[in-house]
């Protein structure tokens, strides 16, 4: 990949795509993360001497809908470079062209969510031009889109010379550290809702790994496919089969597969809600699994032990609603306590855990990309590296 030590930024405008997909409630953000993560490329950009254009989206709008306008992520960025004015105007307007004109060094213009733009997400060539005339280079710091090939990310770094920011090259070098001759043995711990989200990567990592251990909803359908009974858990019906067929695969490449033993079960998921723990292959009707059990946390973290690079990614339970977060936390503490191991984490859900649990500083990497880590590590690129190599 091009890098910013490629780049001379003196006296250029630079249009650099972040991530600014944070959380807001009541026009705050509420998680400044991406935020945060964006800063060292920002910093060395405008030490060097450009000026910047920054182009992001936020959340899922239809259309120009102003609650998902980036003015509250430009007061939050304010803070941290005083020099950044909001254009409240869409990044392929003329309006938006003019206004970032007169920049100067130093100075900093964040423009509206560029999926107000009706081209951004089919990557439309002629958005993509437009896009190109704010900047004289293009520097990629979303990792967290960088799956996607939309106009921001892969049709805009098609016409400029273009480069990759810090953010984006360190998540890239921590990600392929997971895929080129990790250190064994090497445990991949997955969980969150759906195995469907995760068959690419698993099939990918299969031959790679010593130990996969699999929490969450998902484990259902891993449970329900050696013929336990889940009462009303989560399961994916049409992927029974799949199931069966990957822990074959893995049967036979030599890989330690660990399913929960036990599970915390509700009939429900409120908060308070009274739970009971059963057999994972045992779950009555009409109880749901929520989380891992005790005796699960426990095996998890003798699993867990020795281990010298780790990747996990999905809760082990619903881990929003106590007390349904303990299988999670546990798995959070288990990798933190790995003395001189390579630890990543990745994943909205996974990554709040750590937070919570203020483990963030004792794992090696924390991946900003859900979707992107997976897609990396499935397919060793992802469209926003491949352009910018
Ligand atoms: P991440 O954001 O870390 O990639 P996912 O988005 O794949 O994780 O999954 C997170 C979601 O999975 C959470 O909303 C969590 O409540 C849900 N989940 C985890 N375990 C269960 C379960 N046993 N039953 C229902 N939902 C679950
Ligand atoms: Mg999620």
């Amino acid at each position: 990949m091009r890098t910013l030590k490629d780049l001379d930024p003196r006296g250029k405008r630079v249009l650099v795509r972040v991530d600014y997909n944070v959380p807001l409630k009541d026009g705050q953000v509420q998680d400044e993360t991406r935020i945060l993560e964006s800063l060292p490329t920002l910093r060395h950009l405008l030490a060097g001497g450009a000026s910047l254009v920054l182009l992001s989206h936020l959340g899922r709008p239809k259309g120009q809908d102003p609650r998902y306008s980036l003015a509250p992520v430009a007061e939050a960025l304010k803070k941290h470079i005083p020099s950044v004015r909001f254009v409240p105007h869409t990044p392929g307007s003329e309006e938006a062209h003019r206004a970032v004109q007169d920049l100067a060094p130093g100075e900093v213009a964040l423009l509206e969510n560029v999926r107000f733009e009706a081209g951004e997400e089919r990557n439309d060539p002629e958005l993509s031009a437009r896009y190109a005339r704010l900047g004289e280079a293009f520097v990629l710091d979303a990792f967290g889109s960088a799956h996607r090939a939309h106009a921001s990310v892969v049709g805009v770094a098609r016409l400029l010379p273009s480069y990759a920011g810090l953010l984006m090259e360190k998540e890239v070098r921590a990600l392929s550290r997971l895929l080129h001759e990790p250190e064994r043995p090497y445990a991949v711990i997955l969980g969150g809702a759906k195995v469907s989200d995760k068959i690419g990567v698993i099939e990918a990592l299969l031959p790679r790994i010593d130990r996969l251990l699999i929490g969450g909803a998902m484990a259902f359908t891993f449970l329900k496919a050696q013929g336990g009974e889940v009462g009303k858990s989560l399961v994916e019906e049409d992927r029974l089969e799949l199931a069966r067929s990957l822990l074959e695969r893995a049967e036979a490449q030599g890989v330690r597969v660990h399913l929960p033993q036990d599970v915390v079960a509700a009939q429900g998921i409120e908060a308070g809600i009274p739970t009971q723990v059963f057999p994972a292959d045992a779950v009555p009707q009409p109880y749901m699994g929520l989380d891992i059990g005790p005796k699960t946390r426990e095996a998890f973290t003798e699993a867990l032990k020795g281990v010298r690079t780790a990747f996990w990614n999905g809760p082990m339970g619903v881990f929003e609603v106590p007390p349904f977060d303990e299988g999670t936390l546990s798995v959070g503490r288990a990798l933190a306590a790995l003395e001189g191991a390579f630890t990543v984490v990745g994943g909205g859900d996974s990554v709040a855990a750590v937070n919570r649990l203020g483990l963030k500083d004792r794992f090696s990497h924390v991946s900003t990309g859900g979707g992107a880590s997976l897609e990396f590590l499935e397919k060793g690129t992802l469209p926003g590296v491949e352009v910018l190599e």
